[in-house]
């Protein structure tokens, strides 16, 4: 069997790498007749080419030869440490005779100002030239025998010089003249062939791939393998995307398609020699050698893929539009445009014209621009009377979505476009290409990575995917993960995929793009070092990590109790994040705000929701708006709305004394750390101005009337321990209120109350049996709706409206319906 093995920069590297190589290439060949191509080591081209465009110009050029020099030097004072049968001085010799020719050309270079084309394809194929030299040493001293191909004798070419094709029957002639022996290995260097005037020409930028096709074609190869840097073909380059997945198979058809829309894993043109001679092509990792990576062939032996699609992105690309006037001279401008073009080399990435619209658009590599515009400028000039006006735009991206019949997915079509919206990412233009296979979406190339981030996610959950943002991890945030991943299979069942992407307290910050590993997140962020020194701080790295732009469906959830926080809801909801809080800071803050961020919510098309505002996780918030939405009108309120006071109430009841009762409260933790703050109805005043708000009446906290619980003359600027000591005092204060109202049949409880003028007030009032608050106590709450349809009867709720089981659960109750 004769198999083509390519090695790409990225394999070849360092000593190491290169060392690494040449076992691969051993091993192969006890099995197998073998064939090597090679590339340069990777950047060696590069900065060929960036000695080139100095020397031109004039610049500081003998550095960058110093470092192609000192990069070789390095390579092979490494290998021939480790291996003492290779002779450096040999090695040193032919790296410095290359050299030579470096600083000899560049110095032309330098006075001519220019650089003629025959000298550039020779500078920038001296990496090439030396991967093979130094890997013929290396596999001579390990005593195998080798065969050297010269492609400028044996590959020829016709075309650009800088980017030329093979005649593959004339080179298939050549090669195989050359008598190769079993044993021998033969090594070629790649991105190199020869003209008729046996010139050295170069097959384009990355065009080693295709010079082992055409070796593969040639020798009549039955497997071509290109070895490079990743697991074979992946659904997105790995390098942008992480969770990226290899396509075990492919077709030709396929490939081609993908490589000729940027992905840079293999050279479109090296697919028409295998496809033509049908060699099998496998794309392999030099790091992870026994990975089994991609195999490319023929439509009818490709076996069903788990991953069917490929994204993939060209960059620095300018958009040129010439508007038309008159539509029926489109296509006489169209052919002139296209002549030109084809006589410069200039290759169209994408092309798009109508005719009802009367505009011919294109897309072209940076690199082309210059030509272009020149040609663009003389069609002007010379239809001057039909063309309207000749529009560019420069620094762009092209991302495509390779899929079979793609174009016909309009419901992935259509969620692409939606999530870019929601992202910010303006969509330029969308071209369905002719093949149907793949849908090219333009932006600009600052959201490159996002958008490529964005269409990948997309693709690959096909579920509802959620992101979580989760801000807090006090009793309810934490309760709130523990729900999430007790429910998480039954989730997934239902198609829903909740991943954590952020987990945040008041000074740290766990945060993972794609999904924290959320069973043991605990120990993760106990482990987190970086401590924000304050809030503000903290904030603001949260701010920049929402604005990435790679979220698909992201939700903020805030668990906290912070001001600082609520003050920037404004902006995660600009930045296309839904959110759900449970911290009654903001929607107790001025009604202006109040209002305006269910303006911009609705605007930007994301969900706002509260319902733990008030009465924990009993549906208050939502029963109000469904009562609006159904045409009811609520007349007034009344409730018990604390947990803490229930239950202190509760117990006074009970005979218990009010310093008791409130100990027990907060030793049951239901009440705020300071008791006080309970105590004071301020909390209360708040989930009745939340009530009141939604019932539609425009108020400010400071007009919630509060009569205070504690007497007047009772002082209490002292710390809670004290505090807690001193209420002794009022025992008597209370267990004589409570004597009072028993005598009147009647019990006392604290209730909120929204009257039919809106008037709203907070205080202990004495309740008989026949009102339904009269019975709650143990931390319930309760809330009583008199409506124009719930009447004489009231509409009340009733239940637990505290504590971090019933609360998480109302959050999460808020997240599904986010999605809904
Ligand atoms: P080599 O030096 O081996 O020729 P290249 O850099 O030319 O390597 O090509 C390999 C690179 O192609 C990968 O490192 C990866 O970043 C990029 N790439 C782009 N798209 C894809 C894709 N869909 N699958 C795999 N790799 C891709
Ligand atoms: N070394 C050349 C380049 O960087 C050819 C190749 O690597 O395929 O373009
Ligand atoms: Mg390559």
């Amino acid at each position: 069997m004769i198999k083509i093995l390519k090695f790409g920069g990225t394999s070849l590297a360092d000593a190491k790498r290169i060392l690494s190589v040449s076992e691969i290439i051993q091993e192969e060949s006890k099995k197998n007749q073998v064939a090597v191509v090679l590339s340069a080591p990777a950047k060696i081209t590069n900065n060929l080419e960036k000695l080139i465009k100095y020397a031109k110009k004039k610049k500081k050029y003998k550095k960058i030869i110093l470092k192609i020099k000192n990069k070789f030097l390095k390579i092979i004072t490494k290998i021939s440490n480790k291996n003492k049968n290779i002779s450096f001085k040999d090695l040193y010799k032919i790296i410095n005779k290359e050299i030579k020719f470096l600083k000899k050309y560049s110095k032309i270079i330098y006075l001519l100002k220019k650089c003629p084309k025959k000298i550039f394809s020779q500078i920038i194929s001296k990496g090439e030239i030396l991967s093979t030299y130094i890997m013929m040493h290396i596999l001579h001293s390990k005593k195998n025998k080798i065969i050297l191909i010269n492609p400028v004798k044996k590959i020829l070419s016709k075309g650009n010089i800088l980017d030329s094709y093979v005649d593959i029957n004339q080179s298939i002639k050549k090669i195989q003249k050359i008598k190769i022996s079993n044993q021998s290995i033969i090594l070629m260097p790649g991105f190199i062939a020869g003209n008729k005037k046996k010139e050295l020409v170069l097959l384009g930028r990355n065009g080693s791939d295709y010079s082992a096709a055409i070796l593969s074609a040639c020798l009549r190869a039955d497997i071509c393998e290109i070895w490079t840097d990743v697991n074979g073909v992946l659904t997105c380059d790995p390098k942008i995307v992480d969770q990226a997945k290899t396509l075990k198979n492919m077709t030709y058809k396929n490939i081609i398609e993908l490589s000729n829309l940027g992905a840079k894993v293999l050279h479109p043109k090296s697919i028409y020699p295998l496809k033509k001679f049908k060699i099998p092509c496998y794309i392999k990792n030099t790091f992870n050698k026994n990975f089994y990576g991609t195999k490319i062939y023929k439509k009818n032996k490709i076996k069903k893929n788990k991953y069917n699609f490929s994204i993939t992105y060209i960059d620095n690309i300018y958009m040129c539009c010439i508007k038309i006037n008159n539509n029926q001279i489109i296509h006489k401008i169209q052919k002139k445009l296209l002549n030109s073009i084809r006589k410069k080399y200039i290759s169209i990435i994408l092309f798009s014209n109508s005719i009802n619209f009367n505009y011919i658009n294109f897309y072209i590599e940076k690199k082309h621009f210059k030509n272009t515009n020149k040609i663009l400028k003389k069609i002007y000039k010379n239809s001057k009377k039909n063309i309207k006006k000749i529009k560019i735009i420069k620094k762009l991206s092209i991302i495509s979505l390779v899929k079979k019949n793609v174009i016909k997915k309009k419901d992935l079509i259509h969620k692409i476009n939606k999530i870019f919206k929601n992202s910010q990412i303006q969509i330029i233009n969308t071209i369905k290409n002719t093949s149907k296979n793949s849908i090219s979406f333009i932006i600009k190339s600052k959201n490159k990575n996002s958008g490529i981030k964005l269409i990948h996610k997309i693709v690959l959950n096909k579920n509802n995917l959620i992101e979580i943002f989760l801000l807090g991890i006090g009793g309810i945030g934490k309760t709130l993960l523990k729900q999430i991943i007790q429910e998480k299979k039954s989730l997934k069942k239902k198609n829903i995929i909740i991943k954590i992407c952020l987990i945040s307290n008041s000074n740290k910050i766990l945060f993972k793009e794609n999904g924290i590993n959320i069973k043991n997140w605990k120990e993760k962020f106990k482990k987190i070092k970086n401590k924000f020194q304050n809030k503000e701080k903290l904030i603001q790295k949260i701010n920049q990590i929402i604005k990435k732009k790679c979220y698909v469906n992201p939700i903020i959830i805030d668990c906290t109790s912070s001001k600082e926080i609520s003050y920037k809801y404004f902006k995660y909801i600009k930045n296309g994040f839904h959110l759900i809080t449970a911290n009654k800071k903001f929607n107790t803050g001025s009604i202006k705000n109040y209002k305006k961020i269910r303006n911009l919510s609705y605007k930007h098309n994301k969900k706002f929701l509260y319902e733990t505002n008030v009465g924990g996780g009993l549906p208050i918030i939502q029963t109000i708006k469904n009562l609006k939405q159904t045409g009811d009108k609520l007349l007034k309120f009344q409730g018990i709305l604390s947990g803490s006071l229930s239950f202190i109430f509760g117990k006074l009841d009970k005979g218990i004394l009010f310093s008791k009762a409130v100990q027990q409260a907060k030793e049951k933790g239901l009440t705020e750390p300071d008791p006080r703050e309970d105590l004071s109805g301020l909390d209360v005043a708040r989930k009745l101005l939340i009530i009141a708000r939604e019932m539609g009446y425009n108020l400010e906290l400071k007009d919630i009337k509060i009569k205070k619980i504690l007497p007047r003359s009772f002082k209490n600027n002292i710390n809670v321990e004290k505090f807690l000591k001193k209420i002794k005092k009022l025992d008597q204060y209370f267990s004589k209120k409570i004597s009072q109202s028993k005598k009147n049949k009647k019990r006392i409880r604290f209730i909120g109350t929204i009257n039919k003028n809106g008037n709203c007030k907070v205080k202990l009032s004495e309740i008989d049996k026949k009102n339904p608050l009269y019975k709650i106590k143990n931390g319930e709450n309760a809330f009583i709706f008199y409506s124009k349809y719930y009447q004489p009867i009231p509409l009340v709720i009733r239940g637990y409206g505290a504590g971090k089981q019933v609360t998480a659960s109302g959050v999460f109750s808020d997240l599904l319906n986010s999605i809904l």
